[in-house]
C-alpha cells in the first residue's frame, strides 16, 4: 500500500540550515531560521523561565491530565496580557482560553473550530506572502483559503490592495491577520489602518482571527496588543491565536491558546464546549510544563518584572540592529534602498533581494536567508555587521 505513495520536498527552511552546517565560509550568517538569536548567535532560556521552572520542581504535585483547556491559572493570567488588565470582553466574560500545543496548535484548533462548528464553505483569507504553515493549516481542516495582497513591487506595505481584496470576501469568510511582527514581510498596519480594516470586516460581516505569535517583539507587549484589543473590543465575534515560543523563548515547550471572543456569556460557554471536543479529537490534553512556566512567572510579581525585562532586551536588539544595518548600509549608498528595515516590526524583513540576489549572497558570502528574501534580523550581531552590509553592497552593485 505504501508503495504508491509520492515523497514530497522537505521543509525549505530546515534545508537551508543543512546547506549552512556544511559551508565551511568562517564569517557564514545564518538568516533563515525563525528563532531569537541574542549577540552571541544564541537562543538562550530567558532567566525567568529558569527561575520558574527551578520553583516548579518544588512546587509541582502531579503529572495528572490538566483538561482539556489546559491549566485554569495560565488562561487566568493569558487572558489579561491579551486582551489587556482592564478589557470590557472579559468583564463581560465573552473570553475563552484554551491551552494549546504552541500557537501552531492554536491554529489548527481554531480551523478545525470553524469547520465543524462554522462549516467548510467558507474561505479562509491569508495574506499574501504569509507564514507559509497557514496554507497547510487551513487545508488540514478541510478549509479553503483566498489571498488579499500585502506587499507591492516595490516592497512596500499594499494596504489598498488589501482592502479591494477583501471587499471580494463573503459574508461569514474568514480573515487571517498578524496581530504584529508580519511573519515573513515584517510590515504591520498602522493604528488608522486597523480601525478602517475593522470597518471593512464590520460591513461585510467577516470573521477576523488574529494570529498573535509574536507579542512583545515590534513596540511592546501593551502597544502590540493594538489591533487584537480594538478588534475585541468593537465586534462581538474574534478569534485570537497566541504563542509563547517567541515572547518567553519556549519554542519547544509548545505553549499557546486559542482565544475566542463571543457575544455574550452564555454563547462563551456554548463554543467553549465544542472548542474542548475540538482539543480532544486533536491531542486530548495539552503538555503542561510550559504553561506551568508561564502561569509561574506572569503570578509572581518579582518574575513578570524580570520577564518584561527580558521581552525588552530582545525586542530593542532587534530594533538597534534594523537601525544599524541602515547605517551601515550608507557608506555604500545603500540606505534609501533598504529604508524598509527600520519600518518594519519583528524578526523577519522582506528584503526586497531577488532570488538571484538571495543565492548570490549564499554562494559567495555564506549567507544563508529564505530565497523569497526574508531574513531573521536577529541572525544579525555587532561582529557581522559590517561582514553583511559588504556582501549586500556586492550582490546589489
Ligand atoms: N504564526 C506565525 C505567524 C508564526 O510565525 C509562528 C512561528 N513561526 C507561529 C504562528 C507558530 O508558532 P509556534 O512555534 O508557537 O507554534
Amino acid at each position: 500500500m505504501f508503495a504508491s505513495i509520492e515523497r514530497v520536498p522537505g521543509d525549505a527552511i530546515l534545508g537551508l540550515i543543512e546547506l549552512f552546517n556544511q559551508d565551511n565560509n568562517p564569517n557564514k550568517i545564518d538568516l533563515g531560521v525563525g528563532v531569537y538569536r541574542n549577540s552571541q548567535g544564541h537562543t538562550p532560556i530567558l532567566q525567568s523561565v529558569r527561575e520558574a521552572e527551578a520553583l516548579l520542581l518544588t512546587r509541582e504535585t502531579t503529572k495528572a491530565y490538566i483538561g482539556s483547556h489546559g491549566a485554569p491559572d495560565f488562561a487566568q493570567h493569558m487572558l489579561p496580557m491579551i486582551l489587556g488588565e482592564q478589557s470590557p470582553v472579559l468583564a463581560q466574560q465573552r473570553a475563552s482560553l484554551t491551552q494549546s500545543p504552541g500557537g501552531t496548535g492554536a491554529l489548527r484548533i481554531a480551523h478545525d473550530f470553524i469547520s465543524r462548528c462554522l462549516g467548510t464553505d467558507r474561505r479562509v483569507w491569508v495574506s499574501n506572502p504569509t507564514w507559509p504553515n497557514h496554507h497547510a493549516i487551513i487545508k488540514a481542516a478541510g478549509l479553503t483559503s483566498a489571498q488579499y495582497r500585502y506587499v507591492d513591487e516595490h516592497n512596500q506595505l499594499d494596504f489598498s490592495g488589501m482592502l479591494e481584496d477583501l471587499q471580494q470576501a463573503q459574508a461569514g469568510d474568514v480573515v487571517l491577520l498578524h496581530a504584529c511582527c508580519h511573519n515573513p514581510t515584517g510590515f504591520d498596519l498602522s493604528q488608522a489602518q486597523w480601525q478602517q480594516l475593522l470597518e471593512l470586516i464590520r460591513e461585510r460581516q467577516l470573521l477576523p482571527l488574529l494570529d498573535f505569535a509574536y507579542q512583545g517583539f515590534g513596540d511592546g507587549l501593551e502597544e502590540d496588543a493594538y489591533a487584537v484589543r480594538l478588534f475585541a473590543e468593537q465586534l462581538p465575534e474574534v478569534l485570537i491565536t497566541a504563542s509563547c515560543s517567541k515572547n518567553f523563548g519556549l519554542y519547544r515547550e509548545r505553549v499557546g491558546a486559542f482565544v475566542a471572543i463571543a457575544a455574550d456569556a452564555t454563547q462563551m460557554e456554548t463554543i467553549r464546549s465544542q472548542i474542548a471536543v475540538v482539543a480532544r479529537a486533536n491531542y486530548s490534553n495539552p503538555p503542561a510544563h510550559g504553561s506551568a512556566i508561564v502561569a509561574t512567572i506572569l503570578g509572581s510579581q518579582e518574575l513578570s518584572t524580570l520577564w518584561h525585562d527580558e521581552v525588552s532586551q530582545m525586542r530593542q536588539r532587534i530594533s538597534h540592529l534594523r537601525h544599524s544595518v541602515v547605517d551601515a548600509l550608507k557608506p555604500h549608498g545603500l540606505d534609501q534602498q533598504f529604508t524598509c528595515f527600520t519600518e518594519q516590526r519583528g524578526m523577519f524583513s522582506y528584503s526586497g533581494l531577488t532570488p538571484e540576489q538571495v543565492t548570490h549572497l549564499q554562494k559567495e558570502f555564506g549567507i544563508y536567508m529564505v530565497s523569497t528574501g526574508r531574513m531573521n534580523m536577529a541572525g544579525l550581531t555587532e561582529h557581522n555587521l559590517t561582514y553583511f552590509s559588504q556582501a549586500l553592497a556586492a550582490v546589489c552593485r
